[in-house]
């Protein structure tokens, strides 16, 4: 059985920077708090857990004081920093610089509208820890929209200003706009497409990439937006692509029968983990073998 991991896959530059981050404050401490899990990925978490790192939810962040915290790369809204302030909590932000200069514009927007009274759009999903922080901006004012089916919220008398979550993909962003641009023909509509390219150019190689094999793992935390888009488009050139989050999801069943294997993930799943998964398929086909 041809193995074959994709050389394309691995942590995006502002994961690879956060783990830094911690693993370099944990050089000086022995214990580090990180707000919300560093990676949408259970192995690498469990991993900086056994170096001090910490995960706190934000429930838990507003009840401490006289500590440290690291943000991870997707961001926070200005209330923890203020939070953070007032009780002698020092933030170690790793928030991704595409992710801020995101923060800075939305912003920027969200003052302007005061003056055009023009309303705030995010295509991104709801609830996500990047959305919440855009949203934060905003002061909870911008609208999120996860597909045209949310559209029929928005208010068609105002101007609209449109920003995109960085992990979404294009070919949503498009669809959505496109639909918008139908509805709104007598409104200034204002469309930024702010999708992280560090994502979107990995949309064409994965393709290819999952086109060559008869069946395709693709190895990604479940809380992973980014790993669910990725997924969603391997699966539409390839139908016998399994997810799996860790190995012993793997089912000796699916290789049956079957000739090449690719494996791939998303930009919250570590390159290890990747080749920890087809050392794991090479000894199994050894032992099927035996
Ligand atoms: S996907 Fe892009 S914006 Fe998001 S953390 Fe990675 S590099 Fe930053």
């Amino acid at each position: 059985m041809k193995i074959e991991v994709d050389k394309g896959s691995g942590f995006c530059f502002g994961v690879v920077e956060a783990i830094r981050r911690a693993e370099e404050r944990l050089e000086q401490d022995t214990h580090l708090f990180c707000l919300g899990d560093i990676v949408h990925n259970n192995s690498e978490v469990e991993r900086l857990k056994k170096k001090g790192l910490t995960t706190i939810s934000h429930e838990q962040f507003f009840t401490m004081s006289n500590t440290t915290v690291l943000l991870r790369a997707h961001g926070e809204p200005p209330e923890i920093y203020k939070y953070a302030q007032e009780n002698n909590i020092k933030l170690v932000d790793a928030t991704c610089p595409v992710v801020l200069k995101l923060q800075k514009r939305i912003l920027k927007s969200y003052e302007n509208s005061a003056k055009d009274n023009s309303q705030l759009v995010i295509y991104g999903k709801k609830g996500h820890a990047e959305v919440n922080g855009l949203v934060g901006q905003t002061k909870g004012a911008a609208l999120v929209v996860e597909g045209i089916e949310d559209l029929e919220q928005l208010d068609y008398t105002r101007p609209i200003v449109l920003y995109s979550q960085t992990t979404k993909g294009l070919e949503g962003l498009h669809l959505l706009t496109g639909e918008l641009k139908n509805k709104t023909s007598n409104v200034p509509v204002k469309i930024h497409d702010t999708i992280c390219r560090q994502v979107a150019n990995r949309i064409p190689g994965i393709k290819k990439f999952a086109a060559r094999f008869e069946l395709v793992l693709f190895v990604s935390g479940k809380k992973s937006s980014n790993g669910k888009m990725l997924f969603d488009i391997c699966s539409s050139v390839n139908p016998n692509t399994k997810f799996i989050s860790e190995l012993c999801e793997i089912n000796s069943d699916w290789f049956l029968n079957i000739d090449s294997v690719g494996i791939c993930g998303a930009t919250s799943t570590p390159k290890q983990l990747l080749e920890e998964v087809a050392g794991y398929l090479a000894q199994l086909e050894l032992d099927q073998n035996v």
